[in-house]
């Protein structure tokens, strides 16, 4: 195959909340050599690199994790820099007690430890991979334990007079990638040698798929940029999806783009050479697309049918949003749609959310509903064969493509220089973080 695919990564770390609280755990990384023992707060520590009166003047210029350190946090810290920890992935057959008993901690302990783990964690949920971490003080007994479990959520437990369990959820940031290539075959497989998740191939055919013939329109050399958001832990470990924010693919003589703005709800706008084309919001945010519009095989009873709608492919329970502003019109069930809501648009236009599991205790006829509300919840109600979103527009009556329709986009009010700026904004984003590691 012929080296086609110019992939270009970046990344640059958008801190989107506080720093790590954990910082016990991570304060002994950050010392070369062990600092003299100590004898409680506001005892001078020795050595170069921490030349101050703690807790009171303790503010390190050269260690990030420090920073934002919170007075509560430093004896803690103090304590832990005294002793290196005792540290263990949990392996299958490993029990509590017994891990606890290697790190040297008498039966008494334990069983305190163990109670007050188990009032923030059930324990049951131990599995292999979770990390269990002991910190001592100078005198070797131990001061806090920490349990590391999913997700980067950790339980800790101090040992002062008291012994305190809390648990402490991980400060989660958003990194931003953006990646630069060439498309050559399909979307999907272009961002996959592109480095870009391939799933954005899906977005990109939902929302440009109407107005872009992928396979006539493509003749291969086209340039496709993306810049989007994944979430990680301070460990570096992805959790959630990728969310792109930005989007342009250049066809020659046109270019399309689209920018997506975190305020709204997975809107998304199109921009063609520049100018609004038109807005798009996905009524399942980072949905799947499983079925579209059109003649089709039915799933179930096996004939030609006409479906009158798309399906959004999403876990039971996932939130559904109204699409455009409205009135609610009917809540309530329909034969083969199972649970509905219904939104009136203007005076001929109406959105159908069907096979939904639930509905939010508030929501009513005549309620007014804007874009991006809640509306129910993803479900099989009716006849589905898995957990999916029936989503149907029809104007008179009449269904349409759902993802044809400008009907909905163009009753929206939009402020045009807002809109320019955007764009701007976000083009602006998206060469930077691209240079960030070039
Ligand atoms: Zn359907």
């Amino acid at each position: 195959m012929a080296a086609a695919a110019v992939g270009t990564m970046a990344s640059r770390a958008l801190i989107m909340e506080a720093p790590p609280e954990n910082i016990v755990s991570e304060a002994p990384v950050a010392l070369d050599s062990p600092p003299e023992p100590l004898g409680g707060p506001g005892v001078f520590i020795s050595g170069d690199t921490m030349p101050s009166i703690l807790p009171a003047a303790f503010q390190p210029p050269d260690f990030p994790a420090f920073e934002r350190a919170e007075p509560d946090n430093l004896l803690a810290l103090v304590q832990a820099l005294a002793m290196p920890p005792w540290e263990k992935t949990v392996e299958a057959g490993d029990t509590l007690d017994v891990l606890l008993s290697r790190a040297d901690m008498d039966a008494q302990t334990r069983t305190e430890v163990a109670l007050a783990l188990a009032v923030e964690y059930d324990l049951r949920r131990l599995r292999p991979g979770h990390q269990l971490s002991v910190g001592y003080r100078t005198d070797g007994t131990p001061s806090v334990v920490t349990l590391s479990v999913d997700e980067g959520v950790q339980i800790e437990v101090t040992m002062d007079d008291t012994i305190v369990g809390r648990t402490v959820t991980p400060s989660a940031s958003t990194i931003e990638r953006a990646g630069q290539l060439e498309v050559n075959g399909s979307i999907y497989a272009s961002l996959d040698r592109g480095g870009v998740p391939a799933r954005f191939a899906v977005d990109l055919a939902q929302i440009l798929g109407d107005t872009v013939d992928f396979r006539r329109d493509l003749q291969g050399g086209e340039s496709l940029n993306i810049l989007w958001g994944q979430t990680v832990l301070p460990d570096g470990s992805e959790i959630g999806q990728p969310l792109m924010s930005y989007a342009a693919l250049d066809l020659g003589d046109d270019q399309f783009e689209i920018v997506w703005t975190d305020e709204d709800n997975g809107r998304a706008t199109v921009y063609l050479n520049g100018e609004v084309l038109r807005t798009v919001a996905p009524p399942v945010e980072g949905a799947r697309l499983s079925s579209v519009f059109g003649q089709r095989k039915h799933p179930i009873y096996g004939n030609m049918r006409m479906h009158t709608g798309v399906d959004y492919a999403a876990a039971a329970g996932t939130p559904i949003a109204a699409t455009a502003p409205g009135r609610v019109s009917f809540i309530g069930w329909r034969s083969g749609y199972g649970r509905v809501v219904e939104i009136q648009h203007g005076s001929d236009t109406m959105t159908r959310y069907a096979h939904l599991s639930a509905v939010p205790e508030g929501q009513a006829v005549g309620n007014r509903v804007l874009a991006g509300e809640t509306i129910g919840q993803v479900g099989e109600t009716g006849t589905a064969t898995a957990p999916n979103l029936h989503y149907e527009v029809r104007v008179d009556g009449r269904p349409i493509d759902p993802l044809g329709e400008e009907l909905l986009a163009s009753a929206e009010n939009f402020d045009k220089t807002d809109a320019a700026e955007i764009l701007e904004v976000t083009r602006t984003r998206f060469v930077t973080v691209l240079r960030e590691d070039t």
